[in-house]
């Protein structure tokens, strides 16, 4: 049997563009794809449609066709596979009739892994400082006695022939409104597409092994509450040769007691006692960067804030260090003793009940004219 002019197939002519070829396929495969037409040509009528379409729709194998013909080097691979029943489904058609749309795929092309997630929970200071860990998550690895093919050293997976390696089989059905055609996962091979005679041992024939798997995680200094971090291919193997899925370290922060963090800034609230306020002191201030010393300026009032310039978290990209900010909170005395309310007393006498602070001067006559209702 001499081959038709592939040009000729499909009813278009020689410079004909892309688009017209496409269209010119798609009626043909319409008018004699063998799950429509019954006729005892169309399959083969479905198959030469498809050879002609599948040289003159790639640009290189059409240049090839157009110099050599039929005898061109590449054609003789695209005569020999079309022999037995691979007419492709019938989803081939409408995934080209509709853009596909995540209809069917083919179940033997590389695959990218699931991508992973971890939470971390971290200290307050670990996460200003960061920290190296390890860390141990369970994970579908590739079985290392078959490499991951799932059948036994020495043999290989065959294409199933239920499905063609399609992984899906056509179902027909008759129903009142005609015959209906449903794709259904193949049930010889799941879905793989693939049939493994001896299975391999180790994994049972999956390819892959769930097993612990020790991950060292560098923890960058200054990462806060939420962020994560990507450990690239950390993540399930790929399939048929794909590539591996990712990590991502979700970090969680745990609060503290005295310090808070925004961004890279940290604050706090300083207790300081009514007299270190009045007459002023240097006292301690805890920062994560060890203690520092602070001097409180005589007549502080409480809500002051004091920036201690660099003892917050370093930035996690790298832009300088946050600082600390320290929120000064007048202590009141709740148990005086009687020597103590005396001199109190002593000294409401003396300031009287007018604040004699000029600071103060304008807050008091706020609150006075408040209760006057100005
Ligand atoms: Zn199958
Ligand atoms: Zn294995």
């Amino acid at each position: 049997m001499s081959k038709r002019d592939y040009y000729d197939v499909l009813g278009v002519g020689k410079n004909a563009p892309k688009e017209e070829i496409k269209k010119a396929y798609r009626k043909l495969a319409r008018k004699y794809h063998p799950d429509v037409n019954k006729d005892t040509d169309a399959p083969d009528k479905f198959k030469e449609a498809k050879e002609a379409y599948e040289v003159l729709s790639s640009e290189q194998k059409r240049a090839q066709y157009d110099q050599f013909g039929h005898a061109g080097p590449q054609s003789q691979g695209f005569g020999g596979g079309f022999g037995g029943e691979d007419f492709g489904g019938f989803g081939d058609i409408f995934d080209m009739f509709f853009g596909g749309g995540g209809g069917r795929r083919d179940p033997n092309a590389p695959k990218q892994g699931n991508d992973l997630q971890y939470t971390m929970v971290l200290e307050f200071e670990e996460a200003i400082f960061g920290k190296e860990t390890d860390i141990f998550i369970p994970k579908e690895e590739t079985c290392d006695t078959c490499s991951g093919s799932g059948a036994k050293p020495g043999t290989k997976p065959e294409t199933c022939k239920h499905c063609q390696g399609t992984g899906q089989m056509n179902i027909e059905q008759n129903t009142p409104f005609g015959r209906v055609v449903n794709k259904r996962v193949c049930h010889h091979c799941s879905g793989t597409g693939k049939e493994i005679k001896e299975k391999c041992t180790t994994c049972s024939g999956k390819g892959t092994l769930k097993k612990r798997k020790k991950i060292h995680i560098n923890i960058p200094a200054g990462i806060d509450d939420g962020q994560q971090i990507r450990v690239a291919g950390q993540g399930e193997p790929g399939a048929n040769g794909g590539p591996a899925g990712d990590l991502y370290v979700v970090v969680q922060v745990k609060s503290h007691e005295f310090y808070q963090r925004e961004g890279d800034h940290i604050y706090c609230d300083m207790p300081v006692t009514f007299t270190q306020a009045a007459l002023g002191d240097e006292i301690e201030i805890p920062t994560v960067h060890g203690k520092v010393k602070l001097k409180v300026p005589a007549g502080t009032q409480t809500g002051k804030t004091f920036r201690l310039r660099g003892k917050g978290a370093p930035n996690v990209r790298g832009y300088g260090q946050g600082d600390q900010h320290v929120k000064i909170r007048v202590i009141t005395p709740t148990s005086l003793t009687t020597k103590q309310k005396e001199l109190l007393r002593e000294f409401n006498d003396l300031s009287g009940n007018e604040a004699a602070d000029e600071q103060e001067e304008s807050f008091f006559s706020k609150v006075k004219r408040a209760f006057k209702g100005e």
